[in-house]
């Protein structure tokens, strides 16, 4: 027998926070078209993200109602039931939990340990939900977004699991049928495998809602188009587009042929200038993890194997990396 929906006069409402490369358009995709073509829900999802590059900002919102619940709305979710951060580092941005409800759920993916203590600006009568999304989906061979369904399902009996799976599976069969065990081994752990943390926020009610102004309008603008602070990309910070794996250069079988430079698409490989035999020569250092998104392409293009992909476990990216700016950003 079908859950009813926690709400019969509102949508059910759920906002994923995300960066770009860890799928949460697909899964808002994915948990849409279960409920409103598997499930007899009225539903919508959309998301919203700037250059669809990996490491950007990505939000993605998904609501569902009863049927005869006409939906009047495409504004963003700004009063959440449910978050999913879909990255851990998302926590320490107050905009990542924005408009939760006092009784609204937050579920996260972190690997166990103590809750951060961004959480403590949650609702105190919020269910705060954990499970290692990451590790899970690198167990499995899958990604992140299956697992956090999975997870999202499980917390919520309503969202049918075995519905948003064979919507999964379906999504999936056509264009990558090599994937399809393994998300379902990653959905199915996520729906298990997570914990309930207790008593982790201090807020009381609704948390407010965040609306973005721009910094500057008419009235506030530096004069004579000034841009006091100008961004750089060399302060960009890639790490967290990584999906649990990495590259790593053995520098005793590199060639410093330079392919893996040439397919790298964030630049993010270090090389020592040099002369030898009257010969100017380029030697490959190392990489610098702060740009690198692990998209793997560095290892494929390697002729002689000294690209290898490893699993990232915490801090090896840190201990292992050869700083690109070494003046400017150590
Ligand atoms: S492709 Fe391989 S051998 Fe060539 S520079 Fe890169 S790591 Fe070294
Ligand atoms: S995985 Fe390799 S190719 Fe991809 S961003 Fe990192 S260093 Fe560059």
């Amino acid at each position: 027998m079908d859950m009813p929906l926690p709400h019969a006069e509102r949508f059910f409402e759920i906002r994923f926070e995300s960066i770009g490369g860890l799928g949460a358009h697909a899964a808002g995709q994915v948990l849409a078209s279960a409920a409103v073509l598997r499930m007899g829900l009225n539903g919508a999802h959309f998301s919203s993200y700037g250059s669809e590059k990996k490491g950007s900002l990505v939000r993605s919102f998904v609501r569902l109602g009863q049927a005869e619940l006409p939906i009047r709305t495409s504004a963003p979710v700004e009063k959440p039931d449910v978050i999913v951060v879909f990255h851990a580092a998302l926590l320490q941005n107050p905009a990542s939990f924005a408009g939760l409800r006092a009784d609204g759920t937050l579920i996260y993916n972190a690997r166990p340990g103590p809750a951060p203590q961004e959480l403590a600006a949650l609702p105190r009568g919020a269910r705060v939900i954990r499970v290692d999304a990451l590790g899970i989906a690198v167990r499995a061979k899958s990604r992140p977004n299956a697992v956090l369904l999975g997870t999202l399902c499980g917390a919520f009996p309503f969202l049918r699991a075995d519905v948003v799976l064979e919507e999964l599976t379906q999504e999936f069969a056509g264009r990558h049928p090599e994937a399809v065990a393994s998300n379902e081994r990653a959905f199915r752990a996520g729906a298990s495998e997570f914990e309930t943390l207790e008593a982790v926020g201090r807020a009381q009610g609704d948390l407010p809602v965040a609306y973005s102004e721009p910094a500057w309008g008419y009235e506030t603008q530096p004069l004579g188009g000034i841009i006091p602070a100008p961004g750089n990309t060399a302060w960009n910070d890639l790490s967290m587009s990584r999906t649990g794996w990495l590259p790593l250069l053995d520098r005793g079988k590199c060639i410093h042929c330079g392919l893996c430079d040439l397919v790298c698409p964030d630049q993010c490989l270090v090389w020592a200038d040099g002369e030898e035999g009257g010969k100017f020569e380029r030697e490959l250092m190392g990489i610098d993890y702060r740009y690198c998104k692990g998209c793997l392409r560095c290892i494929e293009s390697c002729p002689t194997a000294a690209m290898a992909k490893s699993e990232e476990t915490p801090g090896l990216a840190d201990r292992l990396r050869v700083p690109l700016f070494p003046g400017l950003i150590g």
